[in-house]
């Protein structure tokens, strides 16, 4: 296959579901990790063809929805400065903060800035020396490589006006804290397909033996979906817990190498707090000491600032796949896109986005996109 729509074909589709139908003999629960993962299922109702039992549950590869209330807070306060300009990718500017996000800061006059790489708000800092320029470098390990590449060349370049809020995740440390936890009930893995063409699977090949849980490297379109599920599917009746990689056509086991090792070059492996979860060992990243001028809340003393999580948002359990989205009592009502009450509900990659958008508004079973004839 080579064009886009033909991984949405709808006989292609309904022939896939029949497949895992037929070997399915019972209930079984599977983990989609990434949101956009979790998007593709919900607006081309994926889930909607699968056996009676099988239930897909959605996991916490939302990078936005996963930053802890109190960076969002640090990036506020940072913006609210007079001699900063924060930059930031668009999902982040509606998160919502203890008491506000980067979109009110800007409204309110902040040089809050939407870049659409990490290179722009460095080329931002060389044209306005006198302005402190601050990056917020979100995110899984797909954008780590980029602002990894960044920070080395405002050091090579020596650019000191530069910075970088940094609240990087790492996923297989999450893996690992979910199948640990004792609500789990995630029997097989869709692992991400994107993170998985930067690093690789090796390490993924541990969890798989560890947790004795089958783990399927997976993309983004509703066949690759379903195609991930039947792989599952397939090893959790035959009992093995393998990874396998249904994304060939853009993950090779041993990931990308040079973007690797310019992520071990710029950062070095933390501990991280994620919203709504805690924190995790190992599941993040940090620049390393050598870089450490670069580190925004080093430069603006901003570490001890800690905040406390909304109590009505129950995104942590989404994030774990205990809950669903449409299970929270503020879901559609107290909490919209419009007025979100957590990321989940703001973030393109968000499962509360989703449920929102492709079930509340369009209504169940019938809208689906696969289940109903392909349309993007
Ligand atoms: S619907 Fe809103 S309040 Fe409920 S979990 Fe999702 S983001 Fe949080």
């Amino acid at each position: 296959m080579r064009y886009i729509d033909e991984y949405r074909d709808a006989a292609a589709a309904r022939h896939y579901a029949d497949q895992i139908a037929a070997i399915t003999t019972r209930p079984w629960t599977i983990m989609e990790i990434c949101g956009g993962q979790t998007h593709a299922i919900l607006k081309f109702g994926v889930d909607e063809l699968l056996p009676d039992g099988m239930t897909l549950v959605h996991g916490p590869g939302c990078p936005v929805c996963v930053t802890p209330v109190e960076l969002i807070d640090r990036a506020v306060e940072l913006a609210r400065r007079p001699a900063v300009t924060f930059c930031s990718f668009g999902d982040m500017v509606r998160v919502p903060g203890t008491r506000s996000d980067l979109l009110s800061v800007k409204a309110q006059g902040g040089d809050v800035r939407i870049v659409y790489s990490p290179l722009d708000a460095l080329k931002l800092a060389v044209t306005h020396p006198d302005r402190e320029v601050v990056f917020f470098a979100v995110g899984f390990e797909t954008t780590a490589p980029a602002n990894a590449m960044t920070v080395f060349q405002a050091a090579r370049q020596n650019v000191p006006n530069f910075s970088v809020l940094v609240s990087h995740v790492l996923v297989p440390p999450a893996i690992e804290a979910l199948l640990e936890s004792p609500l789990n009930r995630v029997q097989g893995l869709l692992a991400p397909g994107h993170v998985c063409a930067i690093t690789g699977y090796e390490e993924y090949e541990r969890t798989a033996a560890r947790h004795h849980v089958p783990i399927v490297v997976t993309g983004f379109e509703p066949l690759d979906i379903l195609q991930g599920v039947h792989m599952v599917v397939k090893q959790l009746e035959e009992g093995r817990a393998e990874v396998e990689n249904q994304y060939a056509r853009a993950v090779r086991r041993v990931g990308n190498v040079p973007a690797q090792e310019i992520m071990r070059r710029v950062f070095e492996v933390v501990p991280r707090k994620w919203r709504g979860v805690g924190e995790i060992a190992h599941s993040g990243l940090g620049l390393r000491r050598e870089f450490a001028d670069f580190d925004a809340e080093r430069r603006f003393g901003l570490s001890g600032l800690t905040a406390e999580e909304s109590t009505e948002c129950i995104s942590g359990l989404v994030l774990q796949g205990i809950a669903k989205p449409d299970q929270c009592p503020a879901f559609g009502t107290r909490c919209t896109p419009e007025h979100p009450l957590g990321a989940t509900m703001v973030s393109s990659e968000g499962a509360c986005a989703a449920y929102y958008r492709y079930r509340l508004r369009r209504g169940p079973a019938s809208a689906s996109a696969v289940g109903g004839g392909v349309a993007p």
